[in-house]
């Protein structure tokens, strides 16, 4: 299932050592992919997507940002690059996104997604890094229950879409809980 438009999240800070963690790798995700990379926004990490784009622009791109791709096409991780490890690759092995995401966790090594005490940092629908906002400053884009309900707000600065905790990050972190 992929993340609803609308997730509300919030924003309360990581650990520092987790942001280091979390900053430490980057991705770009192949067009087959797409749903793997919300989720891994989810989780705080910068996952690029391109839903079209060319082999070779999308190999380039991976190698000048410094991008571990993920792909579920097999061809493109025979590319000598990738075969000779200059560019890390994970080869997608399930079109479930669960299991892509627990193949990725294992194979990458990342930090197991205990989201205790963490919110949303990252934009699901543009990767942007989110921004803490008052109440005062996002109270007119929101519906009136959010507005009565809810105190911590985070905004995306290029989408501005607002995010704040609620019932869909509940089954969000109950989902990655469960990898
Ligand atoms: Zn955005």
């Amino acid at each position: 299932m992929i993340p609803p438009r609308e997730s509300p999240s919030f924003r309360t800070g990581w650990k520092s050592k987790s942001i280091a963690m979390r900053t430490a790798h980057a991705f770009l995700a192949d067009c087959n992919v797409g749903r793997l990379a919300r989720w891994l926004r989810v989780l705080g990490y910068d996952a690029a997507y391109e839903s079209r784009i060319a082999d070779p622009e999308l190999v380039a791109r991976a190698l000048a940002e410094g991008r571990v791709l993920l792909t579920r096409d097999a061809d493109l991780t025979q590319r000598r690059v990738i075969a000779n490890g200059t560019l890390p690759a994970v080869l997608l092995r399930s079109d479930h996104v669960e299991d892509q995401l627990r193949q990725v966790i294992q194979e990458i090594g990342l930090e197991s997604p205990s989201l205790e005490g963490g919110g949303l940092t990252r934009c699901l629908e543009c990767n942007q890094e989110l921004e803490p906002r008052d109440k005062a400053q996002v109270a007119h884009r929101l519906p009136p229950y959010v507005r009565a309900t809810q105190e911590r707000f985070s905004q995306c600065p290029r989408c501005e879409r607002v995010y704040w905790p609620g019932t869909h990050w509940q089954r969000m972190r109950a989902r990655l809980a469960a990898l």
